[in-house]
C-alpha cells in the first residue's frame, strides 16, 4: 500500500531524515518507533505533503506522491493525525469532524453525507457525538480522540497517527492502543502509528521499524525489536 524509498528531508544542512526505506502492507499495523527527533514526524510530514522530500520517492498503490500538496495526498486517501492537537477550539466536536469530511471528500459530499461520516468518526474514536459538545471541554486523552476522529472523518485509507499516547494515563494509553487496532480490525484500515516510546505499541503493532539520528537501525516484529541490541542501545544507552 505504501513504499517509502530513500526518502531524505534537509532542512538547510541538517539532514532530518536520511535515505529511509520502509514498506506497509495493506491491513497492516506499522510501528514506527524512535527517540525524539530522529525524523518521525519530518518523515509523516513528506509523506502527507506537508514537506517536499529532498530526495527519494513515496508511493501510494504503486502511484507516486512525492511532493504533492497536503490535500491531494488526503484526497488519495492518506490521513493523518499531529502530534500536538490542532482542533478548531470554537467549535463544537461534530463540527470539527464535519469539516474532516468535506476536506477528506473534496467537498464533494451534501451536508447529511458529511454529517453521518462526522458522526461515524466520533463513534469510532469513542467521543460523544452530540451536536454540541464543545472542544474546550476535553483533557488530553480526549485531544487525542478528537484527533483521530478527524483524520477517520477523511476516510483513509492509510491513518498515519502521530504520538497518540502523549500526555495519557497507562490506562488511557492501553485504551488509545486498543482503539488503533480496532480502527485497522474493523475498518480494515492501514496504519503507521509513530511513537517515541515503545510500550503498548508493541502488543498492538505487526511490525516495527525503527529510526535513529534520521536512519533506518531496525525493521523486524515487536519481539525481535524488544530482542534487539540497537534497539535496546537507542532506548537504553549503550
Ligand atoms: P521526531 O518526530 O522523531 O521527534 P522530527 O521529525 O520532529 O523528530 O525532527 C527531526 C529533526 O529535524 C529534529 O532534530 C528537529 O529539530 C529537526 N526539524 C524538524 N522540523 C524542522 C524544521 N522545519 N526546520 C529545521 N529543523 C527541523
Ligand atoms: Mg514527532
Amino acid at each position: 500500500m505504501l513504499e517509502v524509498t530513500r526518502l531524505t528531508k534537509a532542512f538547510g544542512g541538517f539532514v532530518a531524515v536520511n535515505e529511509v526505506s520502509f514498506s506497509v502492507t495493506e491491513g497492516e499495523i506499522l510501528g514506527l518507533l524512535g527517540p525524539n527527533g530522529s525524523g518521525k514526524s519530518t518523515t509523516f510530514n513528506c509523506i502527507a505533503g506537508m514537506l517536499k522530500p529532498t530526495a527519494g520517492s513515496v508511493k501510494l498503490a504503486g502511484e507516486e506522491i512525492a511532493g504533492q500538496t497536503a490535500d491531494t495526498a488526503c484526497r488519495k486517501g492518506i490521513g493523518r493525525t499531529f502530534q500536538i492537537p490542532r482542533p478548531f477550539r470554537g467549535l463544537s466536536l461534530l463540527e470539527n469532524a464535519v469539516l474532516a469530511a468535506h476536506y477528506g471528500n473534496g467537498g464533494h459530499l451534501s451536508h447529511d453525507e458529511a454529517e453521518a461520516i462526522a458522526r461515524d468518526a466520533l463513534t469510532l474514536a469513542q467521543l460523544p457525538p452530540e451536536a454540541d459538545a464543545m472542544v474546550g471541554g476535553l483533557g488530553a486523552a480526549g485531544l487525542k480522540k478528537l484527533e483521530l476522529a478527524r483524520a477517520l472523518a477523511t476516510r483513509p485509507k492509510l491513518l498515519l497517527a502521530d504520538e497518540s499516547l502523549g500526555g495519557l494515563d497507562a490506562t488511557e494509553m492501553r485504551q488509545a492502543a486498543d482503539m488503533l487496532k480496532r480502527i485497522r480490525d474493523e475498518r480494515g484500515i492501514t496504519i503507521v502509528w509513530v511513537e517515541h516510546i515503545m510500550g503498548v505499541l508493541l502488543s498492538v503493532v505487526d511490525r516495527v521499524v525503527v529510526l535513529d539520528h534520521g536512519a533506518v537501525i531496525f525493521e523486524g516484529t515487536p519481539r525481535e525489536a524488544q530482542q534487539d541490541e540497537k534497539v535496546a542501545e537507542v532506548y537504553l544507552g549503550p
